[in-house]
């Protein structure tokens, strides 16, 4: 009945979203402002749309240090009802407890959306950097911080020519 928009604005501390990554973790407060509002003659649909900022960290893919991922993501997103559609008298927008409550026992987890935002601004690939240099394969070093000097054994093409006789 009553169709309104919603702001909202709120911090997350870490631990507050779960990502449902080992690999990746909140390092700071997740802030987010936005809006939600339930778009007029399109049968239910919301339009969920904001800015949220937070520093995500997560272990390089090549050497397993920390790569800082300071992240700035703004979003304009729109979400469809459940398939069988509301019908008029329940629909109604409210925030309680980040959940947008658009109808009756149906609802949107702002939770979601933000981790869904999140996952989507990082990189395929995490790396600490884009020369990121490795782990020493003799010795185990980190390469980027120090030089061990291994070297590592290039194939031995006599013993191949062997194998081919
Ligand atoms: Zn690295
Ligand atoms: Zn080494």
């Amino acid at each position: 009945m009553e169709l309104r928009t919603v702001r909202f604005e709120r911090t997350y501390p870490p631990g507050a979203i779960q990502f449902l990554d080992p690999k990746l973790r909140q390092a700071g407060p997740l802030a987010v402002q936005g809006s939600a509002e339930l778009l007029p003659n399109s049968g239910g649909e919301i339009r969920v749309r904001g800015r949220l900022s937070v520093r995500m960290e997560a272990e390089c893919d090549v050497c397993l240090d920390i790569a800082a991922y300071p992240l700035e993501v703004e979003f304009d997103l729109f979400y469809q009802p459940a398939a069988a559609g509301p019908r008029k008298e329940e629909v109604a927008l409210r925030l309680e407890d980040s959940e947008l409550d658009f109808y009756e026992g149906e609802g949107l987890e702002l939770e979601d959306v933000l981790r869904e935002q999140v996952l989507l601004a990082l990189p395929m690939h995490r790396v600490c950097r884009e020369d990121c240099q490795g782990i020493c394969p003799v010795c185990g070093a980190n390469r980027n911080r120090v030089q061990c000097g291994c070297r590592q054994k290039a194939p031995d093409d006599r013993w191949a020519a062997l194998r081919e006789l």
